[in-house]
């Protein structure tokens, strides 16, 4: 979910990065357009080779250089996604500055700034939201003030159009914030719920006694399998069953029957034991194998026979010798689960009428 979410803001930033680059193009179309409409209308009061230094080359070289160390961090590797996003917003609000101490003359252009607070709601920070609106708020009035047209003065209406962007400002600020809130706590309820869900998946699928994974996780397994969703595949399947438990729970008791089958599920559990187990139900138990020949899969298995004939019942420290049964088979992807275990099954029913507590393996 983490490397997602940062994922999306990869992209926030890349799309941030657009808009900056956006801007210095249409700011220079735009001084092009105005240049040819105010000859056209004959209200073109400054010399050309003045209005493309001051309107043209001036803004479009400032704000290239913006764009450009933008572009060199956003490419930068050493560094982190929150310097790019902080280096980025400030970057932009630079744009806008630029932008608006050529045309202070404008009212609206304080709407550059507004923008560019909005923007930031893209990173879900409230901190860079705050420094935004404060670099946008300077950035409005010192444009105002330092316009580098003449023709503006500093007068009365310029001051009440500056409050008045100030107040819009202040409240897109207080809107963005309040929806980056909105969102934040958003996303901590999908996690809690992915979270949630999972925890849900993985008690659904697992065994609360031995801790295997139970049958609803083996069918999952063989899904994914079938879906090739993994990357290294089983090569055996196989599946035992402890001899005699009945016995053991008559003699000893269900606890101590419980306690056999929590031991069987600890060994089944160690890396040592190099199978995938589950607990298919009761004492019954089953087993995908990775090994590459027959022989080394069947050393796994008598392993685990050699282990739990080595049980010894905790309070009296006396060996019940028990064995398991086991059947197995060669496991193939584009056979049904059912049919797998159908012959898995098949030889482990043969050992168990005629030479319990050993292994077949059964070849198709
Ligand atoms: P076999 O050698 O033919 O396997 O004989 P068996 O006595 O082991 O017979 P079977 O496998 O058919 O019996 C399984 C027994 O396991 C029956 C049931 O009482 C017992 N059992 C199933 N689940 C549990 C459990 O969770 N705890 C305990 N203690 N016993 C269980
Ligand atoms: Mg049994």
């Amino acid at each position: 979910m983490t490397s997602r979410y940062e994922k999306t803001l990869e992209k926030a930033l890349l799309i941030h990065m657009q808009t900056l680059l956006g801007m210095a193009v249409v700011a220079f179309a735009a001084e092009i357009v105005f240049y040819f409409v105010l000859t056209a209308q004959g209200t073109m009061e400054s010399e050309p080779s003045r209005y493309f230094l001051k309107y043209v080359a001036l803004p479009t070289g400032l704000n290239g250089i913006c764009v450009l160390t933008a572009w060199l961090t956003y490419r930068s590797n050493g560094t982190n996604l929150k310097q790019k996003e902080y280096t980025v917003s400030l970057l932009a609000v630079a744009e806008a500055f630029i932008i608006a101490i050529v045309h202070a003359t404008f009212p609206s252009v304080y709407l550059l700034f507004a923008f560019m607070i909005i923007v930031t709601v893209f990173y879900g920070d409230k901190l860079l939201t705050t420094i935004i609106f404060f670099a946008a708020l300077i950035g409005r009035c010192l444009s105002a003030i330092y316009c580098i047209d003449q023709s503006v003065s500093f007068c009365a209406d310029e001051l009440a159009d500056l409050l008045l962007a100030a107040i819009i400002l202040c409240g897109i600020y207080v809107l963005s914030l309040t929806i980056i809130r909105l969102e934040n706590e958003k996303r901590e309820m999908m996690v809690r719920s992915i979270e949630e869900w999972g925890r849900m998946k993985e008690t659904a699928q697992k065994d609360p006694m031995t801790k295997l994974y139970n049958v609803r996780a083996l069918e999952d397994f063989q899904k994914k399998v079938q879906e090739k969703k993994l990357g290294r595949l089983p090569t055996f399947f196989a599946m035992w069953d402890i001899d005699g438990f009945k016995e053991i729970n008559d003699t000893y008791g269900h606890l101590e029957g419980d306690a056999v089958l929590r031991f069987l599920g600890e060994r089944c559990l160690e890396p040592a034991c190099g199978m995938l187990c589950f607990r298919y139900g009761g004492d019954e138990f089953s087993a995908f194998l990775f090994d590459d020949k027959w022989e080394d899969g069947q050393k796994r298995l008598k392993l685990l026979q050699e282990q739990l004939r080595q049980y010894t019942i905790s309070s009296t420290g006396e060996k019940l010798l028990l064995s398991i049964s086991i059947g197995a088979t060669p496991y193939t992807s584009d056979v049904e689960l059912s049919e797998l275990i159908a012959r898995a099954d098949k030889a482990l029913y043969q050992v168990k009428k005629k030479d319990k507590g050993s292994i077949r393996f059964i070849q198709y």
